[in-house]
């Protein structure tokens, strides 16, 4: 969809007979879907563990504002938009006020939220500018084709930036493009360092649309956030304050997100959404079991095939959604097996993924969209353009990591009235305790998206960047933050930075400096380097090793240096944009590992010991009989060994003991220290080992419930005796050097935490006095699950959940 119709006239005039003739077919009690025979046999044995339905519901309409400038409203009548969603024009009249955030659903209009606005204000000042911020490629592209449609060309002109702009396009766009559409990487590295160049933009610079914001999260969010400060604060030394619009998936703190990546106060919410949510069903489906004792379910990946064989069998087109690549093509050839005999059918099921042509790309989107296509088979909502349409359903392949993914690939089901949304569950923890509890995620946004700009390196390492960019003087705390200058003395004791005692005025260059005389101001000490360059929006920290392909020399990626030990050791099968690697060589001295491409059926889990010590105690309270901390620790890890183990059944292949060093970095930690006295009567000795140990997974393993994040970015250990706290004690910790804000919001929600958590606990069938993968166990534990002791933390987090009743009551 290039572009959203208020009213779609096209769409419900095409087959009007037909919608009718289905509509009343239906209310008749024959429904002829076709996925109607497949469901009923889920009813029957199960499977099916949760259906519900939503819409068809009707469209809020308004009229287009009239204060709207009349080549924007001539456009839209052009287009064939006489009307608005309600939520379009509440938009509208917002961004004129305040910086804003919509967050209503898939395909419901969003972009002409902040489209609108910005061709407005195109309109009225010819020099004025625009800038669109995109996570990928894809999708910047798809809206510069957008803003195209509109046939404004006389006064808007749309141009991309990114890695793949010609260079020798690059100075014309600089000077004639008054929309810029980019990623927070080229803004870091490729604009913000040379505002000189892009002075025009930056004088001239009205708005700023960031869209997606929910994937600014985490590492990458903390980051972005940082970026997106510097570009406020390259744009008030050029004299503008552009007004920043976002847009974002559901979650749970949207306007707390747009404040934190931005920096702004009073940013205003729309999420009142007005457009007709397409009719669709909604079904979560979980695998049989096929072990009672070890939870062991038949495989997602099987169940799928299946299902998605009897969708297009039935005549549907759909989608289907998977985390990796290679499952992306093993389910491709699952599928057309399943159709054998239809092979006319069979040759309709295609996989999708990265690495193919933006002319690959389009045909496949081409072939979906003409119905050609029947099922594609897909790894990530994003990297699909949007000119997909609608399809009859849209299949999910285990938990995509949180709810605001899921919906947006349940987005993509709804043509003519009907679709099918569904959701096939793996044996992970989450997908199980989604399955357990479907309203949970579904009736309430439940994750939020947690960033923190200030996080030690990320933030470092931004103000240097923005030193570069011009001086950093007092001027800077309003954008900064109140605590920038003692971040710079840092910098200055570490050698990035020296004061400067200012006497002159400056010009554009020395952007945010006051001209003052005899003022401080703090300037990179050596001129000459260029920090974004070694600045990695995606890593906490630029200390990182390079991950090479062995054969074409190709560097793949980096992974930070805290982490290569446990992920890139010498035979650990490494996963790169959902591609298995097999790394040959950890190579220390040069801090690069030497990968090759891989294809066996067998994936690694390292053993490791780990230790943490706290270094700074920053917050504590008692909770639940227990004493609670949040704080800094540093983490110790020696990576002993790996194991090899298959992936159809998990089964150890054999243990390979390697010989690394040992590696240390600081992070944010919540830990909680429980009374030995108690726990003795009730978990003697080595039982007590195995309750802590699984009451840490059970925790981690819903961690990411309350913070938006990956059960890989979050470190655990537990203890029965620290030589700190002097009994048994539980970390948390976020995986990341410095941290950024996941263990804060778990310490903040620590009742939820242990309710979660005892809830999959108590919940998960598997009989085993060690769990399973649907519970306590964990593929990433360092101690390879062992002890684990599922009724120990089932007893554990009961007593914690009873004592905070008691303390509440
Ligand atoms: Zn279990
Ligand atoms: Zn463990």
């Amino acid at each position: 969809m290039a572009i959203e119709r208020a009213s779609k006239p096209r769409a419900a005039q095409k087959e009007p007979r037909a919608a009718q003739k289905r509509s009343s077919a239906r209310e008749a009690g024959a429904t002829p879907e076709p996925w109607s025979a497949l469901l009923e046999e889920g009813r029957q044995d199960g499977r099916l563990v949760r259906e519900s339905r939503e819409g068809p519901g009707s469209a809020r309409l308004v009229e287009p504002p009239p204060e709207l400038h009349p080549d924007v409203l001539a456009a839209l009548t052009r287009m064939g938009i006489a009307q608005l969603y309600s939520h379009q024009a509440a938009a509208l009249h917002s961004a004129w006020a305040a910086p804003t955030i919509v967050t209503t659903g898939t395909a419901s209009g969003k972009s002409l939220c902040f489209n609108l606005p910005t061709l407005d204000v195109l309109c009225r000042d010819p020099r004025a500018r625009a800038l669109y911020l995109y996570p990928t490629k894809a999708l910047a592209q798809d809206q510069a084709r957008a803003l195209a449609a509109f046939g404004l060309s006389e006064r808007v002109r749309p141009a991309i930036y990114d890695g793949d702009t010609p260079r020798e396009s690059r100075a014309q766009i600089r000077r004639r493009a008054n929309v810029v559409l980019t990623n927070p990487d080229m803004l870091h590295v490729g604009i913000l360092p040379h505002h000189d160049a892009w002075g025009e933009l930056f004088a001239n610079l009205a708005v700023v649309v960031v869209d997606e914001a929910h994937v600014y999260r985490g590492v990458f969010g903390s980051h972005v956030a940082n970026v997106l400060r510097r570009l406020r604060r390259i744009a008030s030394a050029y004299g503008t304050e552009p007004r920043f619009l976002l847009t974002s998936a559901t979650i749970a703190n949207p306007l707390e997100l747009a404040e934190r990546l931005t920096g702004l106060d009073g940013v205003r919410l729309i999420d009142e959404d007005g457009s007709p949510a397409p009719g669709r069903r909604i079904a979560v489906w979980n695998p049989p079991l096929t072990d009672e004792l070890l939870g062991t379910r038949r495989s997602a990946l099987a169940e799928a095939a299946e299902l998605l064989a009897q969708l297009v069998a039935g005549g549907a087109r759909a989608i289907c959604f998977m985390k990796s690549r290679k499952g992306v093509e093993l389910l491709s050839r699952m599928v057309r097996e399943e159709l054998r005999d239809h092979p006319e059918l069979a040759e309709r099921v295609e996989p999708y993924r990265a690495g193919y042509t933006p002319q690959q790309r389009r045909a496949l989107e081409e072939r979906l969209t003409q119905g050609e296509l029947r099922a594609v088979i897909t790894t990530d909502a994003l990297e699909l353009g949007i000119d997909i349409g609608e399809l009859d359903a849209a299949v999910v392949v285990t938990f995509p990591g949180t709810v605001a993914s899921l919906r947006q690939m349940w987005g993509r089901a709804g043509r003519r009235g009907r679709g099918l949304a569904l959701y096939v569950a793996g044996e992970d923890a989450l997908d199980q305790f989604f399955c357990r509890h479907p309203e949970d995620f579904l009736e309430r946004p439940v994750e939020a998206a947690i960033l923190d700009h200030e996080s030690p390196q990320i933030h470092l390492a931004h103000l240097l960047c923005a030193a570069f960019e011009g001086p950093l003087s007092s001027e800077d705390a309003e954008v900064l933050g109140p605590r920038w200058e003692a971040y710079a003395e840092t910098l200055v004791s570490a050698g990035g930075l020296r004061r400067r005692t200012a006497s002159t005025g400056r010009g554009a260059r020395d952007a945010g400096a006051a001209n003052g005389t005899g003022r401080t101001t703090y300037v990179p000490r050596n001129p000459g380097d260029y920090p974004a360059a070694t600045v990695s929006l995606r890593s906490a920290s630029p200390d990182s090793f390079a991950i090479i392909e062995l054969e074409s020399g190709e560097l793949l990626g980096t992974t930070e240096a805290a982490r290569a030990h446990s992920t890139v050791h010498q035979g650990a099968v490494y996963h790169h944009q959902g591609r298995a690697y097999e790394v040959r060589e950890l190579d220390l001295e040069h801090r690069r590992a030497l990968v090759a491409a891989f294809d066996g059926d067998w994936y690694t889990q390292p053993k490791r010991e780990t230790d943490t010590t706290i270094e700074r105690l920053l917050d504590r309270r008692e909770v639940a009989g227990v004493r609670l901390s949040f704080g800094e620790v540093a983490v110790t890890e020696t990576v002993l060994a790996y194991q090899r183990r298959r992936v159809q059944d998990h089964a150890q292949v054999d243990l390979v003991a390697l010989d690394l060093p040992e590696t240390s970095f600081s992070t944010q930690a919540l830990w909680y220290e429980l009374d030995s006295a108690t726990l003795a009567q009730s978990l003697p000795g080595e039982k007590l080992l195995g309750a802590l140990h699984a009451a840490e997974h059970a925790q981690i393993a819903v961690l990411p419930l309350l913070a938006m994040c990956d059960r890989w970015d979050i470190g655990g250990l537990s203890t029965n005796l620290h030589p700190q706290t002097q009994g048994p004690t539980i970390f948390i910790y976020d995986g990341h050097p410095g941290g950024v804000g996941i263990t804060r919001t778990a310490y903040l929600r620590f009742e939820e935490l242990c309710r979660d958590a005892h809830a999959l606990i108590a919940e998960c069938p598997c009989t085993s006095s060690g769990g399973c993968p649907s519970c306590v166990q964990s593929p990433k534990c360092g101690n390879l699950n062992e002890p684990l002791s599922k009724a120990g933390a089932r007893m554990l987090l009961a007593g914690l959940l009873e004592r905070a009743v008691i303390a509440a009551a």
